[in-house]
């Protein structure tokens, strides 16, 4: 099998040939046709995710090391199942679920892997999707997508049940009348937007810095718009909510991304955090009580929220955002463009026409 991989932080990806996996037990080995690329990625690339102030958290503290095979973004065809795989046989084309727990603990038997204190993320802790087969530990991570298209289809793995969740999250607090503001229109961004309109929400007004970005988002059920990178955005963002902002899903994460909608939530409002950009904030704390503001924050989603992305979309409700299909051996640039926030959507890489070996 072939794999584009990390051999050393921050420097392009290697092609390179390893022993195809023989599945063992319950799991599944899939060969990979489409792969989603995810910002997330850029830090799994760089070695660190940046705290603010000056700190850092690097992989390398958390036992990840060089040769990775980044990729949470699976899909692809049966190829090969263990003796005990059930519900799936060779050839059935399946979307994989990434955010895998120990299976062992109180989160993992509450159906919350999420939660899960020693997680085995495809993509992060064990190889992941770009490479022409994954090994999956369970058939149970299998969904089926049949009706979606499939690059689109390999978005909800991340994007769409990031998404979704942090939706989930944003939901109890929303009246009728209030307004949700979506802030960073990158693929997540743009994604929530498409499943807020298939979800029956109208106000929602999209924040970002690239008018290309806030044109796709209006393409896609934003009613209004604000170029957060204006003098006056936290006015205007007030304005179009006429006060009544109760929801803020924040999917850049950096200090001017929170501090732009938080002062301006309506009382009892919320703040949902999912960007990793970095970044931190100092705030004062009686206004948390006597506002009433609640500030969540959100990592993924589970199995449970993937099924549900994935039936909302075969509902016909979730229009697709903006997909541009690659070639693999693109990889380090699309990681150079995603880092410089260049691009409008998601970009999938096609593996279907890549040979297993070289
Ligand atoms: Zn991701
Ligand atoms: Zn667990």
């Amino acid at each position: 099998m072939l794999s584009y991989d990390v051999t050393e932080y921050g420097k392009p990806l290697q092609a390179r040939l390893r022993e195809k996996p023989v599945p063992q037990g319950r799991q599944v080995l899939v060969r990979i046709t489409h792969a989603g690329v995810c910002h997330s990625d850029v830090h799994l690339w760089k070695g660190y995710f940046d705290l603010g102030g000056g700190k850092k958290a690097y992989l390398k503290d958390r036992g990840l090391a060089p040769p990775l095979t980044l990729g949470h973004e699976p899909l692809g065809v049966v190829a090969a199942v263990g003796a005990d795989a059930q519900s799936v046989t060779v050839g059935d084309k399946r979307l994989v679920y990434p955010w895998i727990g120990c299976g062992a603990c109180w989160a993992c038997d509450a159906g919350l892997s999420t939660l899960c204190a020693t997680q085995k993320n495809i993509g992060i802790t064990i190889p992941g999707a770009f490479a022409t087969h994954l090994l999956v530990p369970d058939a149970k991570y299998l969904v089926d997508v049949s009706g979606l298209d499939d690059s689109f289809a390999a978005t909800l793995a991340c994007a769409g049940v990031t998404s979704y969740a942090a939706i989930a999250k944003a939901r109890p607090y929303l009246r009728e009348e209030d307004w949700i503001c979506v802030i960073g229109c990158g693929g997540l961004g743009l994604l929530s937007i498409s499943i807020l309109k298939g979800l029956g929400y109208q106000k929602i007004i999209a924040c970002d810095i690239d008018d290309q970005k806030l044109d796709a988002a209006l393409a896609l059920g934003a009613a209004r718009t604000v170029r957060s990178d204006q003098a006056d955005a936290q006015a205007q963002l007030d304005k179009a909510s006429g006060g009544r902002l109760a929801a803020a899903i924040d999917y850049v994460g950096m200090t001017p991304t929170f501090s732009l909608p938080y002062p301006v939530l309506r009382k009892g409002g919320v703040y949902v955090l999912c960007g990793l950009h970095g970044g931190d904030v100092n705030l004062s704390l009686p206004p948390i009580a006597q506002r009433s503001i609640s500030v969540v924050g959100s990592f993924v989603g589970t199995l449970d929220d993937l099924i549900a992305i994935v039936e909302l979309a075969k509902a016909g409700k979730v229009a697709p955002l903006p997909i541009s299909l690659r070639s693999p051996e693109d990889l380090s640039d699309i990681l150079s463009d995603l880092e410089q926030s260049r691009g409008v959507g998601r970009t999938v890489l096609d593996f279907s026409r890549v040979a297993d070996s070289v």
